[in-house]
């Protein structure tokens, strides 16, 4: 927990689940590329692209994480899953691409604010690191 109060702290974060940078960027008081929004999302560019194309999808609900969702979630998950598609479809992945959630410390995770990154643009490795 400390260690990830650490990492969270670094992110722009507090551990107790105060709002992240990405709370920012919804509210504009932080700027994004952004890509796309409605009313339960926004879709706007990674700030550290690790692929040509990297966006991130959001619910403006600030669920910390994938692994704090509940049975009142699975249409707002579902809703993240095709809007990240769509995207991805108006971005010209027709390649493909890849869809990640990291979770917590073993998955990563540094801003606790769920999001799906979106990769595409050049051929993906597998497995990942
Ligand atoms: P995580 O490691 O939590 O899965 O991913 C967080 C992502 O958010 C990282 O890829 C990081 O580059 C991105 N990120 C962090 N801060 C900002 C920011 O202020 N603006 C944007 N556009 N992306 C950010």
């Amino acid at each position: 927990e400390v260690d990830k109060a650490h990492r969270a702290s670094a992110a722009g974060e507090d551990a107790g689940g105060q709002p992240t940078i990405f709370s920012k960027i919804i509210a504009r008081s932080v700027p994004a590329t952004i890509l796309y929004e409605d009313d339960k999302c926004l879709v706007f560019r990674d700030v550290a692209p690790q692929a040509p194309v990297h966006f991130l999808v959001i619910p403006k609900r600030p669920i910390p994480r994938i692994s704090h969702v509940g049975p009142q979630d699975t249409e707002l998950l579902g809703h993240l899953l095709v809007v990240a598609a769509r995207t991805a479809q108006a971005e010209g992945l027709a390649d493909g691409y890849r869809l990640v959630i990291n979770d917590g410390k073993h998955g990563a995770q540094s801003v606790y604010h769920l999001h799906i990154h979106v990769l595409g643009g050049r051929q993906l490795g597998w497995p990942p690191g």
